[in-house]
């Protein structure tokens, strides 16, 4: 005990002034003197603890605490905290902020379940991959009631509630991290969260909960990088009454990968409902929409992976049916959607064969065609004439065009049976949950997409985290030595700067005739080769610098994509008698009449916003709506590739703190005062405690008498222009004695 105090002592008396690695050079004599743990960085890269036995030069002896005694530069050197520190759950209170003793706290404790752990005001969240029970009803009273104080996904829900009642601001709960880290299940921890404070007589919360549900049936795959992998972007408004109570909900969706419906890189699925359905539809329905097993189908079966391990789909059929009564859809539409379904499987089943030496083709007519044209209202001859012209490009047109109207469509129903009184004018908190960052070995538009929200995404982050904070500080008047941080604003710039951006560029090259995804390649190459974020490749090749790494993009297909052509015939004749589809039609008319145009073909495309374009508008709007509300953010990290339990992959987990400025928030929120407060608050809420009556009653001086009764170290607080700033903790006592009085 004492040694450990003594240790404790000693570091802390380093730590106040050797906060940089430059610093750490003079300290280490001390290190050696008094046997302090360091860091050791060995020719692999890896970080080893160990003890400094002796320096000579610029060399020193390290024994590991293996064992073994290495011989390496002091710059391989870095201190590490002493033991009493291992483990501690908000990483601002080491003494020695470095890589390696961040990624060793993380994994100490993720080694005992401790998954959650808090960088500054961020909530670290590394998945399990496996089931915890820290979730059960047990767990959400300690959280309210404040039982536990272990940063968990609950404690950041209840600070978002509470915060939303006591200041009267719409709060937000902001999810980030790569593909498969934990972002959807982390979101649907909050809403439970949330649901079980909010609950109410009527039980919507119910239904907003199922939500999840259908929209991952609808807009989840499996990928190579997580077997439930969001491919669309989710913003989910829960409105709360005045006293606090759930009174319904808004989904706000952007970009459902359309690609996924027509075409499966191997090892992949499409959507999950394909298979639910398939597996699950009960005998009726199945007769009715002649419903074979998924590996009938074409669409779905092109993969080689049709099933995913532990996952039932004909129970998550059944699931879906009731997840899809909760929120009050009818049998009717119900069916509809089940109907549309079956159309897109057909169609992709609908095969072409070449008839004459030009290369013209003929429909097949078999059970395809007769079933996709019987369940669309149409005749077999409309749809075989239609389909003729491309033959297998209007037909996943004509796939992907109806699965993406279907979901808006089961968006939009969903909104309207979660929608509040036109009366309700209490708060909300909105839970925001994208696709993460990808890099495959090839990437495409659906790539280039989501790692541009990313983007966006993340300089949200780094705007409320790293600029607004210190800007603040310094606007109002407060010593500060700066942080550095990366950010990501100049390959933000890349992508949307006009005219050229990659997103400008591509819809000039989108709306050229004669364009090919090589000239738009070769475009880019012309106009950014100079840009440190952007990199020439071979073959119609690019690479970007994300600040999640370098990404490698094939331009193949950009330009198709990008346009998204519809063509209107199609879509005319689907008009003709499901009501479902007559809904599709009128919409599509509309954007028809603003900007419609005759193609070469006779085949109307039909020009409406490119998708760049359209992802851009959505992101905005989105940013703009997250801008109005106070931020609370989650980031998730993926502690192995394999989705194994108990597998912590340092370099893995290294890159994705480094990536998302982690280390960076953490250095602010330990040097910095993230508590705030206007003297005119300051002195409203704690005035009355003043007990020298002679003070002047202006806010500031109210203030300063407020902080000399309660002796309040210097060291602790800095007052602003416009108001006082206070190191982590402080505000509690000050709110105890309040409480007392
Ligand atoms: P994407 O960007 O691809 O949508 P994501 O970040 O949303 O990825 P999730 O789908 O939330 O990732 O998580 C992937 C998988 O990890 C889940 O299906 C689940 O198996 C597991 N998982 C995530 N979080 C938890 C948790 N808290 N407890 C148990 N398992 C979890
Ligand atoms: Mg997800």
């Amino acid at each position: 005990e004492k040694t450990l105090n003594e240790e404790r002592s000693g570091v802390a008396a380093v730590t106040s002034t050797a906060r940089s690695v430059a610093e750490w050079d003079d300290y280490i004599g001390y290190f050696i003197k008094k046997k302090l743990r360091v860091w050791c960085r060995l020719p692999t890269g890896q970080w080893e603890m160990g003890q400094i036995q002796s320096t000579s030069g610029e060399e020193s002896r390290v024994q590991l605490s293996n064992g073994n005694v290495v011989k390496v530069s002091m710059t391989e050197l870095l201190p590490a905290n002493p033991e009493i520190l291992v483990g501690v759950d908000n990483l601002i209170q080491l003494s020695y902020l470095n890589e390696p003793s961040v990624l060793y706290n993380l994994q100490y404790r993720y080694s005992h379940d401790k998954i959650y752990s808090k960088a500054g005001p961020v909530l670290i969240a590394i998945n399990p991959f496996k089931n915890l029970q820290i979730y059960g009803n047990n767990y959400i009273t300690a959280y309210r009631k404040k039982l536990v104080d272990s940063p968990h996904v609950f404690a950041a829900a209840d600070a978002a509630y509470n915060e939303m009642i006591r200041d009267g601001v719409n709060q937000s709960v902001i999810l980030s991290g790569e593909s498969g880290a934990g972002k959807t299940e982390t979101a649907k921890l909050a809403m439970q969260y949330l649901a079980a404070l909010g609950g109410s007589v009527g039980g919507i919360e119910h239904e907003v909960l199922q939500t999840s549900c259908i929209l991952e049936a609808f807009g989840n795959a499996k990928t190579s990088r997580n077997n439930n992998s969001s491919r669309f972007g989710k913003l989910i408004d829960i409105h709360f009454s005045m006293v606090g109570k759930i009174c319904g909900a808004s989904i706000q969706t952007s970009l459902l990968e359309k690609s996924r419906v027509v075409q499966l890189a191997k090892g992949e699925r499409s959507y999950h409902v394909f298979y639910q359905l398939c597996a699950g539809a009960p005998s009726v329905l199945r007769g009715k929409l002649n419903i074979k097993m998924a590996n009938e189908y074409h669409y779905l079966n092109q993969s080689n992976c049709l099933a995913i391990d532990d996952v039932d789909d004909a129970q998550l059929f059944y699931e879906l049916m009731k997840a899809l009564d909760i929120v009050r859809i009818c049998k009717e539409d119900q069916e509809s959607i089940f109907a549309m379904l079956a159309v897109v499987l057909w169609l992709g089943n609908m095969s072409f064969q070449v008839i004459d030496a030009e290369g013209h083709v003929e429909v097949l007519e078999d059970e395809a065609i007769a079933t996709a044209s019987r369940l669309m209202g149409c005749s077999a001859q409309d749809l075989m004439l239609l389909t003729l012209q491309q033959a297998i490009d209007t037909r996943d047109a004509l796939a992907k065009f109806i699965y993406a109207r279907l979901f808006d469509w089961l968006v939009e129903k969903i909104n309207k049976s979660l929608e509040v009184g036109k009366q309700w004018n209490g708060r909300s908190i909105s839970i925001l949950d994208i696709y993460g960052f990808e890099s495959f070995q090839e990437n495409s538009f659906e790539q280039f997409c989501i790692n541009y929200a990313n983007e966006r995404l993340l300089q949200h982050f780094i705007r409320h985290l790293l600029k607004l904070e210190q800007e603040d500080y310094e606007a109002d008047g407060i010593d500060w030595t700066k942080v550095h941080f990366e950010d990501n604003q100049e390959c933000l710039n890349l992508f949307e700067k006009k005219p050229l951006g990659l997103l400008s560029l591509l819809d000039e090259e989108s709306n050229f005739p004669k364009s090919t995804d090589l000239s738009f390649a070769n475009k880019l190459k012309q106009h950014l080769n100079s840009n440190p974020f952007f990199k020439e490749g071979r073959d119609g090749t690019f690479s970007v610098r994300h600040f999640a790494g370098e990404v490698l993009y094939d331009t193949n297909g950009f330009l198709e994509k990008n346009r998204d052509p519809l063509c209107y015939e199609s879509i005319y004749l689907l008009s003709c008698s499901c009501p479902l589809l007559q809904l599709f039609a009128t919409n599509v008319v509309q954007s028809q009449d603003s900007f419609g145009n005759v193609g070469q073909s006779g085949v109307l495309n039909v020009q409406r916003q490119s998708v760049g374009a359209k992802l851009k508008g959505q992101l905005y709007k989105l940013m703009q709506r997250l801008e109005s509300t106070m931020p609370h953010f989650i980031h998730c990290i993926k502690p192995n590739t394999k989705q194994l339990p108990d597998i912590y992959e340092k370099d893995l987990v290294l890159h994705q703190l480094r990536c998302c400025g982690v280390l960076e928030v953490i250095k602010i929120a330990r040097s910095g005062y993230p508590i705030r407060i206007t003297h005119q608050e300051f002195a409203q809420r704690y005035g009355f405690l003043v007990l020298d009556k002679t003070v002047s009653q202006d806010p500031l001086s109210i203030s300063i008498a407020v902080l000399q009764q309660f002796k309040i170290m210097l060291e602790m607080y800095r007052v602003g222009y416009t108001k006082l700033y206070f190191r982590t903790g402080q505000i509690g006592e000050f709110e105890n004695t309040r409480k007392r009085v």
